[in-house]
């Protein structure tokens, strides 16, 4: 009788899928019910993704630069992390910026990501002289910078405003703002992983204020540590809120919580079932959301290689330099080859394409790999602008 019940559910959802038609609060609870199988929820999802985008598996050519490690706040789930005078803690100086710069041209990178620690002692202009030293040295290449509790914490340095610290940081070349920092809204879990560092109020602020001034932003959920599945989906709906006033977010990244050398490290990592299944939940709820990420140096690459068939369209890139993730317990490879990430996404029976930050395709020239041009994606226009 119950699995009836479920049946006749699922078949309510179905046919609102297939309409198009929003998904509710209930309905994400609903399909994290470990009774609800997850093939159905991941055929469901691949049904939307491939209706926006195609048989497309995205990837990028890309390296990460965490400029510091110190920082003044202690989330509970953070490994990367340093006190000021733990010898764990680095700050990197000009040269070794650049260096970084011209190895991601070397490699035929189109984009630095960028994010760090909140040092006690480095003032405001360190953080941007680092966005226009390698903007005006590697003009080329898109920088994705600055978390928006990194944001908030400029505003506090600057005592200036949101729009004010955004439309700096772009006079000194930033491209466009990463999703972290968002971990989950809602304030039962929120305050117990990171109570002290932008709440979800300022973090949905500088994203609309990015938005409104024509940036694009990335959205991110910190999933599979204390939270319970109403807080997943009331965390997505207040991100699909803020999209349906803005447009301005490209893509949603689910990032799956990785215990090891963090204050939750006594909990385990989620399954693959369960990162399939908020991939999935992810692609229904997030209707007005272009793409999902399946970030393959959190999720593995064989669960990464299967969430293209769960909902997402993107693996991410090569990624050069990661940290973060890796000082939490990640397994995963520092680096993939170009080669080799196509060859995942054709494994999984997608047609891999280059795309740079804001999702444009990338041509290569065929004689010198490192020279690229972009061919604008059509229909992804920020609705504000
Ligand atoms: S997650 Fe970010 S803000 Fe929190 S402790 Fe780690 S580096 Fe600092």
């Amino acid at each position: 009788m119950i699995q009836v019940d479920y049946a006749a559910r699922l078949r309510e959802i179905r046919d609102k899928v297939e309409a198009e038609e929003r998904l509710s609060m209930d309905d994400g609870i609903f399909l994290y019910d470990p009774v609800v199988p997850l093939q159905e929820i991941g055929m469901l999802a691949n049904y939307v993704r491939e209706r926006k985008n195609g048989n497309v598996g995205f990837y990028n050519i890309n390296t990460h630069l965490n400029p510091t490690n110190v920082c003044v706040y202690r989330c509970r789930f953070c490994a990367f992390r340093s006190d000021l005078r733990d010898p764990k803690g680095y700050v990197m100086n000009d040269e070794q910026i650049l260096q970084r710069g011209q190895e991601a041209t070397e490699n035929g990178c189109t984009e630095m990501h960028i994010v760090g620690g909140l040092h006690h002692k480095m003032p405001y202009s360190w953080y941007r002289g680092i966005i226009e030293l390698l903007h005006e040295n590697y003009p080329k290449i898109h920088l994705k910078a600055w978390t928006a509790v990194e944001i908030n914490w400029f505003e506090f340095q600057t005592k200036k405003t949101k729009q004010w610290v955004l439309e700096d940081q772009r006079k000194a070349g930033l491209g466009s703002m990463p999703g972290g920092g968002a971990e989950i809204f809602h304030p039962e879990v929120r305050d117990q992983l990171c109570e002290h560092k932008a709440n979800t109020h300022e973090w949905l602020k500088v994203h609309q204020t990015a938005h409104e001034i024509g940036l694009r932003t990335n959205c991110t959920m910190l999933y599979g540590h204390v939270e319970k599945a109403y807080h997943r989906v009331d965390h997505l709906i207040r991100l699909r809120d803020l999209q349906d006033r803005t447009g301005g977010f490209q893509v949603f990244i689910p990032l799956a919580f990785h215990p090891d050398n963090t204050k939750l490290s006594d909990l385990k990592k989620p399954s693959a079932l369960m990162d399939l299944r908020t991939v999935a939940i992810s692609r229904l709820m997030l209707d007005n959301v272009q793409h999902i990420k399946a970030y393959w140096i959190m999720l593995g690459i064989e669960t990464a290689q299967t969430a293209l068939a769960y909902g997402a369209d993107d693996i991410d890139g090569t990624v050069r330099h990661e940290l973060i993730y890796h000082d939490a317990g990640a397994t995963t490879p520092q680096c993939l080859s170009v080669d080799d990430i196509r060859q995942l996404i054709i494994e999984a029976g997608r047609d891999p394409v280059e795309r740079d930050t804001v999702y444009n395709r990338v041509h290569r020239e065929p004689h010198d790999f490192t020279q690229w041009t972009t061919e604008q994606a059509p229909s992804e226009t920020c609705s504000s602008h």
